[in-house]
């Protein structure tokens, strides 16, 4: 694939995104997409000192250091699927990979329309809005809309609207996602370094949202940022990711942004996005199922050993461990040898997961 000529869409923003004013009207395209047939995902870092090394080992190398493991046999993935009512489903390493459709991604996305089970996209992307998202897909070849897909920003979103449906919130993100928050009010920069200001009159602000702001990461927004959340407003982290894997290498997330803000401030910040159990509830309430739908009638899909097929063991549900994406063979043994929580299937890719369905 002719990738993307600034590396993994969008890693930092072409153009310096303006946070704040130019909320509600996106930019006229996203900048950096161009070559990129839809956005990476941005991988999950998690905070393990054992995830730590697995990505140091992994910075500067391929992003599948590891052969494909041992999957299981077509019998035992039947098996381990029968009840399944419900999917979601990880979108980088799942279905897309590095910009590029994972091959067999959209027959399979199409075989599980066809046959009406339902599905969900669950991602910490918070580059781009849903609408984005869901063209680029499609674009690509794989049938997906809008409302077929939660980010940890769409989440984050409607968190603020639940929590503070009144209130001011500064946003740090991309001009084109930050059309998520439609109808809510967001400072501008001006205006939320007024209200930031010392003995401000500028009236309180509920919440500091911080996003993938790529190179909108400026020290006036993350001052500003700073005073507000010291002055009371709450903290929110789209993610924590630390850093992710560009075509240039490793490159820093916002997650190290959201640490800067906490360790001046004191303050932790309420974690939205993979792997907080509430971001798969949210995504699961989304799921329109007839009759009750039970957590381990629910399968998440996925290629990260933390944030997907932990986390949603942890939240009740169960897990199938991909080996289309980032984590291999070897990242499964390790797992197994901490004792972490396991997938209850390995398949090859989501290919073989729908075709082992009932
Ligand atoms: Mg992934």
């Amino acid at each position: 694939v002719d990738g993307p000529a600034q590396g993994n869409a969008a890693v930092v923003p072409a153009n310096k995104p303006t946070v704040g004013n130019a909320a509600v009207v996106p930019a006229d395209k996203p900048t950096v997409g161009n070559a990129a047939v839809v956005p990476a995902d941005k991988p999950h870092r998690d905070e393990t000192s054992d995830a730590r090394r697995t990505d140091a080992h992994r910075a500067g190398t391929s992003d599948r250091a590891d052969p494909p493991g041992p999957a299981d046999p077509p019998d035992r993935l039947r098996a381990s699927l029968r009840g399944v009512r419900a999917f979601l489903l990880d979108m980088d390493g799942v279905v897309v990979l590095r910009g590029a459709p994972l091959p067999g991604a959209g027959t399979a996305i199409a075989s599980l329309a066809a046959r009406g089970i339902p599905f969900r996209f669950l991602t910490n992307s918070s580059l781009y809005s849903r609408e984005a998202l869901a063209r680029r897909l499609s674009g690509a070849g794989i049938p997906v809309g809008a409302a077929d897909i939660v980010t940890a920003l769409s989440a984050s979103a409607a968190l603020a609207a639940r929590r503070w449906p009144e209130g001011a919130l500064y946003v740090l993100g991309a001009p084109e996602a930050l059309v998520e928050f439609a109808g809510q009010r967001l400072l501008s920069d001006d205006e939320a370094s007024e209200a930031a200001r010392e003995g401000s009159q500028a009236g309180e602000v509920a919440a500091v949202i911080v996003a993938d702001a790529g190179s909108g990461f400026t020290f006036e927004r993350l001052n500003t940022a700073f005073r507000l959340v010291r002055g009371g407003a709450r903290l929110v982290a789209v993610h924590r990711n630390r850093w992710w894997l560009t075509r240039e290498g490793a490159t820093l997330d916002s997650g190290a942004f959201v640490r800067a803000i906490e360790y001046a401030s004191g303050r932790r910040a309420l974690l939205v996005g993979k792997p907080a159990d509430s971001f798969f509830r949210t995504a699961l309430a989304t799921v329109g199922v007839p009759g009750e739908l039970g957590l381990r009638d629910v399968m998440m899909v996925g290629d990260d050993l933390q944030s997907d097929i932990a986390a949603a063991r942890r939240a009740g549900m169960r897990a199938a461990f991909v080996l289309s994406g980032k984590h291999g063979a070897s990242d499964l043994a390790a797992a197994r040898r901490r004792g972490g929580l396991l997938p209850d299937l390995v398949a090859p890719s989501l290919s073989e997961i729908v075709a082992a369905l009932d």
